[in-house]
């Protein structure tokens, strides 16, 4: 049978769906179960990918406010998705593109684009089957060339936003061979007040998805603690599934530690069972270790880093944290984020910055806390801190430069002060003439080239580097000979654009123009991030720790 152009069906591909839908309430971590889930199955040797679909209208996360939905993550393709991408491409290792994230704006926008073009031929356009089919289609597309798709679906079972997604799911399975296709649903286990786990939300989140046809093949309780074997009895027996289909979730102390937990538990072996995997899958010697490895490898030091933001709001720079992390695990330090808020109308956390041991001024837009930032960077340069600037870190490091160091008072950044006498970062002049404000940043990887001799150097070990990017402004190629004085270089760069500056005055000043924390692994620390711990770790007499600390 041919593929289905509609709904991408193919059963020659054999490939395996692992759906993953919520319970009870958000913020359970079901991506990271799911997340966790993938990683024990590419350990076992499959290949696997995800797709986080998101039942909001917006049509990217481009335009979100990461105060409401945390860190808009980009992928090398230049897609700016939901920060969830980035804990896939995290935890299973791989890169994913823009098609992983499937949500209603772009299905809708897709379904209504070919009705405009007479693609349906005069028919009724319908959620079932034209909506529910572009997405099946999505899905399907998504999965191509692994083994294993894992699908998230955003939000909680029951929101009117899911629907037409879980009536896709449903449709799925009369599609597909049942041994394709499983149903994982996370839900909430709650303590009552005298310290009794209570069965009744799950139940209820359950008797949800069965009312729209969907039942649950394997159900993950959160909980504080790991389920008791009566509380999971009670859940199968009112779930209808075996016991041996509950799972505990347990909090741990860091979510790289959720996967050894669910491991310990036999989710992986329950799932590769019922996928008809156990025979493909390497024997238990013969799984990769690495993950467990990193996760639990001693850290000798510990570091304070000041992170100079706008939102006080982990999750707004969350692949900075994980960037940190394991720039950590590469130099066996245990790094401690200190928050400074650099809005200068609130507490600016001074004794903080000035405690710290480096500081990293991550990116952002608006003029908010720019000059909070550019103190950051002030006192970093003044009091040779290692520092780190990421995008407007690296432009606010150029203003700082311009107007403390070479005397421009009233430098600025055009994009915040339009007014400014020296524009020292500007839109390019072809940005000016061509270009209005929509669609017109600079997304996704790019190379740059490095020159030779210089910490940049140093630092990527290479003469040319990729990473991603998502900005609109650029250093003003005006002001680059007057800029590269008095210590200030620029050591990257593609093109005429200006990628990365350093000063040759300081034991570790790095910044760039473009995100490196997204292409940041456990296992493949991002470079800028190891060198500014190990700046750190050189310039202060850092905390050595007791040797049988753990993480
Ligand atoms: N607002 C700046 C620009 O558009 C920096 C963007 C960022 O930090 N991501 O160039």
């Amino acid at each position: 049978m041919p593929t289905d152009p509609d709904t991408g069906y193919d059963p020659s591909l054999g490939r395996k769906f692992v759906f993953v839908t919520g319970g009870v309430m958000s913020g359970l971590g079901k991506g990271i179960t799911a997340a966790s889930t993938g990683r024990l199955l590419a350990n076992a040797g499959f290949d696997v990918t995800a797709v986080k679909v998101d039942p909001y209208l917006n049509v990217d996360a481009g335009t979100m406010n990461p105060y409401e939905h945390g860190e808009v993550y980009v992928l090398k393709d230049g897609g700016e998705v939901d920060l969830d991408l980035g804990n896939y491409e995290r935890f299973l290792g791989t890169d994913m593109t823009f098609d992983h994230n499937v949500t209603t704006g772009k299905t809708y926008e897709h379904v209504i684009e070919r009705e405009r073009a007479g693609d349906y031929l005069g028919k009724t356009v319908q959620i079932i089957p034209h909506v529910t089919d572009d997405i099946k289609r999505r899905i399907r597309e998504a999965a191509e060339g692994s083994d294993v798709c894992l699908v998230e679906i955003g939000g909680t079972v029951g929101d009117i936003e899911s629907m037409p997604f879980l009536e896709a799911l449903r449709q799925f399975s009369h599609e597909e061979d049942p041994e394709d296709i499983l149903f994982t649903h996370v839900t909430l286990v709650p303590y009552s007040k005298n310290g009794e786990q209570k069965t009744k939300p799950t139940q209820h989140s359950v008797k949800e998805l069965r009312s729209i046809g969907l039942q649950p093949d394997v159900l993950v309780g959160r909980c504080a603690e790991r389920l008791d074997p009566d509380v999971k009895e009670k859940i199968a027996l009112f779930c209808d599934v075996p016991t041996d289909a509950v799972f505990s979730n347990p909090d741990v102390e860091d979510i790289y530690h959720v996967p050894l937990s669910v491991e310990d538990e036999g989710l992986d072996e329950y799932v590769m069972e019922r996928l008809g995997l156990t025979d493909e899958a390497l024997p238990r010697e013969q799984r990769s270790t690495e993950w467990r490895e990193l996760v639990t490898r001693e850290r000798t030091h510990e570091i304070d880093v000041a992170l100079v933001g706008k939102y006080a709001l982990e999750d707004a720079y969350m692949s900075i944290y994980e960037a940190l992390k394991h720039a950590g695990i590469q130099m066996e330090t245990e790094v401690n984020v200190q928050w400074v808020d650099a809005d200068e109308t609130r507490d600016h956390h001074l004794e903080r910055l000035e405690a710290a041991d480096a500081v990293v001024v991550p990116g952002g837009f608006g003029s908010r806390g720019t000059e909070g930032k550019i103190d950051a960077v002030r006192h970093a340069r003044e009091n040779d801190v290692p520092f780190l600037g990421l995008c407007l870190g690296f432009q606010m490091a150029v203003v700082e430069h311009a107007r403390n160091v070479l005397g421009m008072t009233g430098a600025h950044s055009a994009e915040l002060d339009p007014e400014t006498p020296y524009p020292v970062i500007d839109l390019l002049p072809e940005q000016h003439e061509t270009e209005e404000m929509g669609g017109t940043m600079r997304l996704g990887a790019h190379e740059t080239q490095i020159e030779p001799d210089t910490l940049a150097a140093e630092v990527y070990d290479a003469t040319a580097c990729t990473e991603r990017h998502r900005h609109r402004y650029e250093v003003n190629p005006e002001y680059i000979a007057d800029l590269e004085t008095e210590g200030l270089r620029f050591s990257g760069r593609t093109g005429r654009r200006m990628e990365i500056l350093e000063r040759e005055d300081h034991p570790f000043f790095f910044g760039t123009q473009a995100h490196p924390e997204f292409r940041s692994r456990p296992d493949r620390a991002s470079p800028p991030f190891v060198a500014l711990v190990e700046a750190a770790l050189e310039s202060t007499d850092t905390t050595e720790r007791n040797a049988d600390a753990t993480i």
